[in-house]
């Protein structure tokens, strides 16, 4: 065996795939660099999902011409001198990875000016370089990266739909748009402008990538705990979204996945949430360098606390507080008017975000031990038991929810397949008993629910709304499996505000929702628009609909969809259907019980038993009569 010293080429094209797998992880390293290089304006610009072309410009310090190839080596970086500086990065760069990385794979061209030199353009291609020419452009620096992946075809098989890695970048652009509200951002998909900020503050941004009134449904919070600095936009009571997609985490200007942040913020939501709703923030947490770990891995948005218990306490007692109304709320809120945030965001005055603004300040320092204490002093009240100090344990890294009132919480994936799969069990067993209508004897009702019927040696007991349910259901689902749906125009078309990652996936789900009835299309940017609805669906609520819908996006599976489908049909089965306590004519029993063909083992939608078999036998072990 022989051993070889890998090229640079090849190393490149391998350390690639670590740090750079997607197109949105191209565009938060390019974004990240032009934010490093100190720019007030970013352009971003896709087409192809990114996979065609990716351009970032930025108005930053730009690169000298000596630099530029520099910058192109593996482990180039001007942000890292020494070993130690790593323990206080500051910077969003600082491996000197990315550019290297993602010219080995793409063909990428940099044009480069500093204020005081003059602009220079290099062109790698598949990490073969060109020369360092001459060139115009302004001040700043512009990454081109085009054919992304175009000599790894592994990994470009590798790559999602063009419409899915478009989500994923918008979703990027959309967290820096929150991140650094004090920066000007344009994003373009395809030569369209989607999202415009003006670098006027967070409720600018805020209001660029949701809408204006997303604000006013918001508590603005500003809290210093234990040394932690946390601000931003949490939603109140009332404020609830369907999936995760509506959440943003910022530690120390970084946008990040962290489950003990995650759970703490769920927890603090408790009862106000029901099952499969999500609370709506754009968060950021201020801390000492030392105290957060940012180097975790390249690639992945997390972050390591060396205390996650303190971290966890702070979220948790600053939200629940706030949310709970208690007495130290007002000592977390931000104090500005609530009512003067929906404007739109280019009349916003400059809104200094104050995170940005503190986070230079020296921090407050207290020991672990001290901390400790006051979480302990902090949570209780809302927590119940003052000598629960349930905060110590561990801190939870799933996104549990300590039991609220009511509903009980739980990731909606596995009930949903159990429950399906009960379903078909039932389904496969209900074929089984058929007995011939013509030879079930009515014999009347009871309660005016319950229809009795004898045969042979059995009694049966059919639920007169169920069965009536089972059945309009099945005429439902009948016509929509032979596709003779029909779709009823409405007179005002329903619009769907999504955002970025909801239309993508509405949009993947269309010819599913065509196919059963309703008229859907495009509507701006990233809405949709509903001009026609299911005949048979007519009464549906839209609105709870298509939360449904979006919450199915969490799950990533499109057959939940085809489920929620079944079970407003269910709803309106049941809606339609005689009910309970109402006295069905002769004729209409016989009707009820001809339709079911005898089945006996139907279900109605909701999985109770249609009909209740009693055998002779049994009834003659209530009399003692056998034993
Ligand atoms: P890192 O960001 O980890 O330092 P990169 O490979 O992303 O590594 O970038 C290498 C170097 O190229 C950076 O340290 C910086 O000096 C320079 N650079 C990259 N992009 C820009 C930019 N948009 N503006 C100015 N300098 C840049
Ligand atoms: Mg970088």
């Amino acid at each position: 065996m022989k051993i070889n010293v890998l090229t640079a080429e090849i190393y490149n094209k391998i350390a690639a795939g670590e740090v750079v797998d997607r197109p949105y992880s191209v565009v938060k390293e390019l974004v990240e660099n032009a934010i490093d290089a100190g720019a007030t304006e970013i352009s971003v610009e896709i087409a192809g999902g990114g996979k065609k072309l990716i351009r970032i410009t930025d108005n930053g310090c730009g690169i000298g011409k000596d630099d530029l190839k520099l910058a192109f080596l593996p482990h180039a970086t001007s942000k890292l001198k020494s070993a130690e500086d790593l323990f206080t990065v500051q910077t969003l760069g600082f491996r000197g990875e990315a550019i290297a990385s993602i010219a080995a794979v793409s063909r990428m061209n940099i044009i480069s000016k500093t204020e005081n030199g003059e602009a220079h353009s290099l062109c790698v291609s598949g990490g073969v370089f060109g020369e360092v020419t001459t060139a115009a452009g302004a001040n700043g620096t512009q990454v081109t990266v085009e054919d992304l992946f175009y000599n790894t075809p592994a990994r470009l098989k590798f790559l999602k739909s063009d419409g899915q890695e478009e989500a994923d970048v918008s979703n990027m652009v959309a967290r820096f748009i929150l991140s650094h509200p004090e920066i000007s951002f344009t994003y373009t998909v395809a030569g369209k402008v989607k999202f415009r900020s003006f670098g006027d503050g967070l409720k600018g941004a805020i209001s660029v990538v949701y809408d204006a009134q997303t604000l006013s449904n918001c508590f603005e919070i500003a809290a210093d705990k234990h040394g932690i600095k946390l601000s931003g936009f949490i939603g109140n009571q009332n404020f609830s979204k369907p999936n995760r997609s509506y959440q943003s985490l910022f530690v120390n200007g970084r946008y990040v996945v962290n489950q003990t942040v995650g759970s703490a913020v769920t927890n603090a939501y408790g009862a106000y949430l029901m099952k499969r709703q999500y609370p709506f923030y754009v968060l950021f947490l201020e801390m000492p360098p030392e105290i957060v770990d940012v180097n975790v891995h390249p690639n992945k948005a997390d972050v390591r606390f060396a205390d996650n218990q303190i971290i966890y306490g702070s979220v948790y007692s600053v939200i629940s507080s706030v949310l709970d109304g208690n007495s130290r709320a007002l000592e977390y809120l931000a104090d500005v008017p609530k009512t003067a945030v929906t404007e739109q965001p280019a009349t916003h005055s400059a809104v200094q975000n104050d995170t940005l603004q503190k986070s230079t300040q020296p921090y407050e320092t207290m020991s672990y031990q001290q901390a400790i204490k006051e979480l302990q002093f902090d949570i209780s009240p809302v927590g119940g038991k003052p000598s629960e100090p349930r905060f110590l344990e561990p801190a939870p890294v799933k996104f549990e929810v300590h039991a609220p009132k009511g509903e009980i919480k739980g990731e909606p994936k596995e009930d949903f397949f159990a429950e399906n799969q009960r379903y078909l069990r039932e389904t496969e067993k209900m074929q089984q008993e058929r007995i011939d209508p013509a030879q079930l004897e009515y014999k009347g009702e009871l309660f005016r629910t319950y229809l009795i019927y004898e045969t042979g040696d059995n009694a049966y007991f059919i639920d007169q709304h169920a069965a009536h349910e089972r059945l309009i259901y099945n005429r439902l689902r009948e016509k929509w499996e032979k596709r003779e749906v029909v779709s009823q125009p409405m007179l005002m078309p329903y619009i769907v505000n999504a955002n970025a990652q909801e239309f993508a996936f509405l949009k993947a789900n269309f010819n599913i929702l065509r196919e059963i009835g309703f008229e859907v299309e495009e509507f701006g940017n990233t809405s949709i628009k509903v001009s026609a609805v299911p005949m048979d669906l007519q009464s549906m609520n839209l609105e709870v609909f298509f939360r449904e819908v979006l919450a199915s996006m969490e799950s990533l599976r499109a057959v939940r969809l085809t489920d929620i489908l079944k079970d407003r049909l269910a709803t309106s089965a049941c809606k339609a259907a005689v009910k309970g306590g109402e006295r069905l004519t002769e004729q209409e029993v016989r009707a009820l019980i001809d339709e079911t063909e005898g089945d006996m083992g139907m279900k109605c939608p909701h999985g109770r038993p249609v009909a209740v078999k009693m055998k002779k036998s049994e009834i003659e072990k209530l009399f003692k009569r056998i034993v």
